[in-house]
């Protein structure tokens, strides 16, 4: 029982760092019209739902083609797979980034070469990776990490001018854009995953890949489906990564309110930089001039080697918070081997120390992020 009172209000927050049942408490009606038109027709694999999405994502991208597959890290091995990209290819991919962009490159037998990111967008930056170009490149793998686009106008004009593919992994980057353009439209092609806590979640896994090109298109529709052209005919070694109906379905109409969703991580976002603006230690994510962010996450760098006590304070004041990614790829056991060959990653290895992500999702509400704001500042104001 509360009683009316002029003390400061006790209520304990509790904000986990994701929560999806709120996510699926605001959709229910909608998963259950689109899984309502799968069931009446009763047909669960490459049907017209999947086309739908298909064409509907393509559109939203501004891109001619799109085929959805199983998961992000299939639309990036397939992406790879349908470029042509394999053994003896050379493939530039970000230093700091999920290890899925690094098991793709691994996956179609080509050699990965890391390259650090700018620390304030945390992406690939053209200037960095041009150094990295030698005969043996193939394609430059970007990644729009936390949902902000990499350099792509200078990373276009570098694949150009060198005769390589562009390529980007988009998972995070649903709602992002640069120069008014998706950046999905960008570049050769681009892999996304609609992982459940993705900008564009389904409700278990699924990717896509988007590209004008209409070869990439016609072999990546193959190698999803056994390496099929068409029934009963097998023009690659394929193998079964599709997309299903029911995720489509989903998707589809989940792509209809994006931009809604996008307008309130944005929202989130600005309320977080004109909170956090000027506290010592703290750097704040950056949108790079033409870019609209997409904040996937909302990302800060912690200095003075204090974001573990950051983490812990806020865990302490009901607040959850990540940490993508705590170690890199290129530290991790699986690429020991490839590692001893790379030159050092300082700038990779440094953000891995100071990342901190703060809760950001659409159903977040402004009066939670407003007591995240006030607790980081609070706590990182008595540290002096
Ligand atoms: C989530 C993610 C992936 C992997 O996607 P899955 O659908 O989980 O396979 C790849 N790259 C990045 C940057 C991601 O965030």
């Amino acid at each position: 029982m509360t009683t009316m009172s002029s003390e400061p209000s006790k209520t304990k927050f509790d904000i986990p760092f994701l929560d999806l049942r709120r996510n699926i408490t605001a959709d229910r009606a909608l998963i259950a019209k689109a899984f309502g038109r799968v069931l009446d027709r009763s047909q669960f694999i490459l049907g017209p739902e999947v086309t739908k999405f298909e064409a509907a994502f393509a559109h939203y991208n501004t891109s001619q083609f799109c085929v959805g597959v199983a998961s992000g890290l299939d639309a990036l091995t397939l992406m790879l797979e349908a470029t042509g990209v394999g053994d003896g290819d050379d493939v530039i991919v970000p230093a700091n980034t999920h290890i899925a962009t690094w098991l793709a490159v691994t996956a179609c037998g080509a050699r990965i070469v890391p390259v650090d990111p700018d620390p304030l967008t945390f992406n690939l930056a053209a200037a960095l990776v041009a150094r990295a170009i030698t005969v043996r490149t193939k394609a430059i793998l970007a990644v729009h990490l936390f949902g902000h686009g990499a350099d792509m106008r200078g990373l276009s004009e570098l694949a150009a001018a060198r005769g390589i593919w562009l390529l980007s992994d988009a998972a995070q980057a649903a709602g992002a854009h640069l120069d008014g353009r998706p950046v999905g439209g960008w570049g050769h092609a681009s892999a996304f995953s609609f992982y459940p806590t993705k900008n564009l979640g389904a409700l278990g896994d699924g990717g896509a890949v988007v590209t004008n090109d209409v070869d990439v298109a016609a072999r990546l529709r193959a190698l999803r489906n056994y390496g099929a052209e068409r029934r009963d005919e097998y023009i690659k070694k394929g193998r079964n990564s599709r997309l299903d109906e029911l995720q489509a379905a989903v998707l589809h109409d989940r792509l209809a309110i994006l931009p809604e969703l996008q307008q309130r991580r944005s929202a989130i976002a600005a309320l977080y930089s004109d909170a956090l603006q000027g506290l010592k230690s703290v750097i704040l994510p950056a949108s790079a001039a033409g870019h609209i962010h997409g904040w996937h996450l909302y990302t800060l760098r912690i200095q003075n080697g204090r974001r573990d006590l950051l983490r812990k304070s806020l865990g302490s004041l009901g607040i959850g918070t990540g940490i993508y990614y705590p170690i890199p790829p290129f530290r991790q056991q699986a690429y020991a081997v490839e590692a001893r060959a790379y030159s050092p990653l300082p700038i990779s290895d440094a953000l891995a120390g100071e990342i901190l992500s703060l809760p950001l999702h659409p159903y977040l509400s402004m009066c939670e992020a407003e007591y995240i704001a006030r607790s980081v500042r609070s706590v990182v104001e008595a540290w002096g």
